[in-house]
């Protein structure tokens, strides 16, 4: 079994997006907007202001408060979408709940939406043309890449079915030639279904939900979950001890997906820029 290692594999990442920026002299600009005092929210604000710090990106960071209207934040996203210096904006996820999250996503410019959220650029990922690949799932595949396993042909199960992960990520694994199947809250038989893995992806939300009786050996398996457990530590969605003695590559959490969805963002943003020039 081998830990993948997402700190190492997202800096090369970031390293390479830096040195092309720095060989073309590029001037690039990601607008972050962060409404209201969500703590995890703030948390990966400041990760990605970091990144962008080391990548040679200029962060703009809008900071409102909780009670921001949605036509307020509306008004920004105009603003933003209408500023050269700005080449990406991202609207960091969930919004106070006076706040229609599509409306907002449909707001930003398809050419600067570097999460990829906004419906042309989810229908240009259902086709395989991208301008922007969503971030996550974008980073879970250098991770399966980085193991030099051939996705072609094999079973993929992702487990999650939501529009930022799941259906993004199984939408990828198929566009490689996998045989997906994706699981959610009514699947029947789900261990079984996940037995039958040579690529297992959860985008669950739950700790300790992937168990070893759900893998079958010499699988790979890719924890996308971010949770808290009992004692308030940061955790995946799978039981990492109980599951890793079975996977011939698993990644860990914290330091596998994180970090990746992160750097994806980077390169995101310098695509944006090409895009726009
Ligand atoms: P989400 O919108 O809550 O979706 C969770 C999915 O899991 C849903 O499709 C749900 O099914 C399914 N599910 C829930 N209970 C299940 C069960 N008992 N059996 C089978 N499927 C079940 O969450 P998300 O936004 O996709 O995020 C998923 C996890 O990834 C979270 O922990 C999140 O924090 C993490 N995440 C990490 C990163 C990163 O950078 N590492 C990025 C994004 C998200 P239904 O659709 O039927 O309800």
């Amino acid at each position: 079994m081998q830990i993948i290692d997402g700190k190492a594999i997202s800096l090369a990442v970031k390293e390479r997006v830096r040195d092309e920026i720095a060989k073309d002299g590029l001037k690039i600009g990601l607008a972050v907007v962060i409404v209201g005092n969500d703590q995890a929210s703030r948390v990966y604000v400041n990760n990605k202001k970091k990144a962008c710090e080391f990548c040679g990106i200029t962060s703009y960071e809008y900071a409102l408060p909780e009670e921001t209207t949605e036509e307020q934040l509306l008004e920004l996203v105009d603003t933003l979408n209408g500023d050269s210096n700005v080449n990406g904006i991202l609207v960091q996820l969930p919004l106070p709940k006076q706040i229609n999250e599509q409306k907002i996503i449909e707001r930003i410019s398809p050419m600067k939406d570097v999460d990829a959220f906004h419906a042309v650029n989810v229908g240009k990922i259902m086709i395989g043309e991208y301008s922007f690949l969503p971030c996550t799932p974008a980073g879970v595949m250098e991770l399966i890449h980085s193991t030099g396993t051939e996705i072609s042909g094999k079973e993929c199960v992702v487990i999650g079915r939501s529009n930022i992960v799941g259906k993004p990520m199984a939408m990828l694994l198929l566009h490689e030639n996998g045989t997906v199947t994706i699981c959610h809250s009514r699947t029947k038989n789900l261990a079984e279904v996940c037995r039958r893995a040579d690529i297992l992806v959860s985008a669950v939300g739950k700790a300790g939900f992937v168990t070893a009786d759900m893998v079958k050996d010499g699988a790979i398996v890719i924890d996308v979950g971010m949770n808290r457990n009992a004692e308030g530590k940061l955790c995946g969605d799978v039981d990492f001890d109980g599951v890793a003695p079975k996977c011939s590559y698993i990644t860990p959490v914290p330091g596998g997906v994180g970090p990746m969805t992160i750097a994806m963002l980077m390169e995101n943003t310098l695509r944006a820029k090409k895009l726009q020039s």
